[in-house]
């Protein structure tokens, strides 16, 4: 799933994963058997995505997608499309219906509230009718504001628990800084508080700071819709405060570190105590700011940006108080467009969906509305969910994919001749202790302390995120759960828990077309496989290599496999800054290298764990395609995806995931692909055997 933070309102699929816009065509869902995988039953891969004409060896995604590309529309209320729409659209009726049914439960049930919570977001009418009403307080609240020390206070109570540096990574938040609590670096059995940089509107500071014309653009538009956003909620003068709320944007965004910066979890290691932030940070009054967040108590945090906060803060003391006055109003406003009169949530869409995804048309309304119960009551649904659409035949099957994928890569680990004993001992550990989360967690989330009314949907969102900050407090200091979910059943995507040394796959990925329990072995470890293999490589990768096997933060590397995993890891870094999605703009593959290894890693090791899995049989050959060319097709076709310019611009300069385009191509650094396809040199993606890199 894409980074959606400004796609769609509150779709936080953010995700250190493996997907973004998913796969095939929805096959009709089969009933699940428990018969071997190697039975074909289905459509290896989807033979009418092909474009026959182009030669595999010079675009693989061409050959594998091309008439899927050529043939399809983008829904103009998407960014984006894929072959898996269909799976997106079904798991949102699916959860719409499960809506429907609690509404008819009693009062006092639990499963009530995700009905009320939804309710209140369909509840147009009330939502005009009120109109600026509920967001008056708030706004007096910031006019009263007198002097910085207030200021500090006001600050500290807009923090919320909406950053995630390793599990979703979520590196965005408008507030001035984001909370995430997670397992300590230093003292991994307990949960701490890590901060992280915010402050911009924009999704990066490249937004601000690039002097491209397409950025330039942008900003311009960027100004307009600021200015508008004041003007509805009746400020004055709303030009010149939109060019003070931007130039102080732009200054935080001088101080912010980039994307590629923020993956170096040494440099992210930094415990300070609240009296280090006086010292190392001054400008902003901490106690204050600590106050209003509800922190008082918290004797240690770790700063994962400590020079943005060093640089925010300063900002704090050397800008007019009015000015921030007026960014915390318009970042109020702007984090509440959905819950204002029609003309807000209109003029929010046509700045951050059409300008800055490039989206012509909003998601139906009950889909958002389907959007916002996931997002507060995600496992209440989920659980819901799971009971009713995710079949206990299908758990024990991927469970199974699991332990062939997991014994593909012990192997590969012991194979290696470049890794010292030592090393490799740790990683062999590493995979010991993997917990693989298979459909749904083992507890869920309580949401007892989120009152939700079925008339104020403004009100909803307020206390949604407030309980979910409470929440989040509420376990600093406690002891870890590694079995803990950070994802809900009826997402579709995947996730790796560096943290916890574990992976969760939720039942909501665990369906046509990313797996299909009557599909040959070959399509299945091609597209699931390697979602389950990219997971498990992420465990070894350069955010893996520097956590241990409790998850710990020690490098488990000797200098030599370092210096040889960095160097290995340089070309695959340099093979992707070649790819040009724009005449002004390449991939960056440093930003991209950690999801470029895994996706890497995975392929080779999903292909390793199908051929065990056939057991010295063959693999059947299916409309004239070998099982490999399956395998590859399948892969590639995982990857299919139509994205707008705008979106695809967007994605290039904030996601750590390459294009879907090019995850593709990760074919051209495995063997067996130029055999299944006849690849040979002069071709444009054939790579002489030492340029094909090699890291597992
Ligand atoms: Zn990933």
């Amino acid at each position: 799933m894409r980074t959606a933070r400004t796609v769609t309102f509150l779709r936080h699929i953010l995700a250190c994963t493996v997907i973004l816009f998913p796969l095939f065509t929805l096959r009709a869902a089969a009933p699940a058997k428990d018969e071997p995988a190697a039975l074909p039953k289905g459509p290896a891969v989807n033979l009418s995505y092909m474009d026959r004409s182009v030669r595999p060896g010079d675009d693989f995604y061409e050959y594998a997608c091309g008439e899927w590309i050529k043939h399809t529309e983008i829904p103009a209320d998407h960014a984006g499309t894929s072959p898996a729409l269909p799976l997106e659209d079904e798991t949102d009726k699916r959860v719409a219906g499960l809506i429907t049914e609690a509404a008819k439960a009693p009062a006092d049930d639990k499963s009530r509230k995700i009905a009320d919570l939804y309710n209140s977001f369909m509840d147009e009418a009330g939502i005009e009718r009120k109109g600026l009403k509920p967001l008056q307080p708030h706004l007096d609240a910031i006019a009263a504001i007198r002097n910085k020390r207030q200021l500090a206070r006001a600050l500290g109570e807009t923090l919320r628990a909406d950053v995630d540096a390793l599990n979703n990574t979520n590196f965005y938040t408008p507030n001035l800084f984001g909370l995430w609590v997670a397992p300590d670096f230093n003292d991994v059995d307990h949960y701490t508080a890590y901060l992280l940089q915010g402050g911009l509107r924009l999704p990066d500071r490249e937004y601000y700071l690039s002097t491209s014309d397409a950025m330039r653009d942008i900003r311009a538009k960027y100004q307009t819709h600021v200015a508008a956003m004041l003007k509805l909620a009746g400020f004055n003068d709303t030009d010149a405060r939109a060019a003070r709320i931007i130039e102080l944007e732009h200054a935080i965004a001088e101080k912010h570190i980039s994307l590629a910066e923020n993956d170096d979890i040494h440099k992210a290691n930094n415990p300070w105590t609240p009296r280090d932030f006086a010292a190392k940070a001054p400008g902003l009054d901490w106690a204050e700011y600590f106050g209003g967040a509800g922190l008082t108590k918290q004797k240690s945090f770790i700063v994962w940006q400590p020079t943005a906060f060093t640089g925010e803060s300063a900002l704090v003391a050397s800008t007019p108080l009015e000015t921030w006055k007026d960014w915390l109003a318009y970042h109020l406003i702007e984090a509440h467009a959905i819950a204002l009169p029609k003309a807000f949530a209109d003029e929010h869409f046509a700045f951050f969906g059409k300008i800055l995804s490039g989206t012509p048309e909003q998601r139906e309304r009950w889909k958002r509305g389907v959007d916002l119960v996931n997002a507060f009551l995600g496992d209440d649904v989920g659980q819901l969910y799971a009971q009713r659409y995710f079949p206990p035949s299908a758990k024990a099957q991927v469970e199974a994919m699991v332990i062939n994928i997991k014994a593909a890569f012990r192997k590969r680990i012991d194979a290696l001749t470049w890794m010292n004993p030592v090393t490799k001992a740790e990683a062999q550990a590493k995979l010991d202790t993997l917990y693989v989360g298979v459909g749904y967690g083992e507890s869920w989330h309580d949401y007892s302390n989120f009152q939700v009314k079925a008339d104020d949907l403004f009100g909803n969102l307020w206390r949604g995120r407030l309980a979910e900050y409470q929440r989040q407090l509420a376990r600093l200091g406690s002891s870890i759960d590694r079995k803990e979910w950070s994802m809900t059943p009826q997402t579709i995507n995947a996730v790796n828990l560096p943290l916890q040394n574990a992976l969760n796959f939720p039942a909501g990925i665990l369906q046509p077309p990313f797996f299909d329990p009557n599909a040959p072995a070959a399509a299945n470890y091609g597209s699931i496989g390697a979602v389950i293999g990219h997971e498990i490589s992420h465990t070894f990768d350069n955010e893996g290599s520097a956590f241990d096997s409790k998850g710990r933060v020690r490098n488990w590397w000797t200098p030599d496999d370092l210096a040889h995993f960095e160097a290995a890891t340089a070309k695959l870094a340099a093979q992707y800054d070649t790819y040009k999605p724009f005449s002004d703009l390449a991939l960056n593959g440093k930003q991209t290298l950690g999801e470029n290894i895994a996706d890497l890693g995975g392929l080779a090791a999903s292909y390793d764990a199908w051929k065990t899995s056939l057991a010295g049989l063959s693999a059947p050959v299916h409309e004239g395609l070998t099982g490999d060319q399956q395998f590859f097709l399948a892969f590639a076709q995982a990857w299919a995806e139509k994205i707008r310019d705008a979106a695809l611009r967007q994605q290039v300069l904030t996601d750590g995931h390459s294009p879907g385009q090019y995850r593709a191509l990760e074919v051209r650094n495995l063997d067996p692909w130029y055999a299944a396809f006849d690849v040979q040199p002069g071709e444009k993606l054939y790579l002489a055997p030492p340029d094909r890199v090699r890291i597992w």
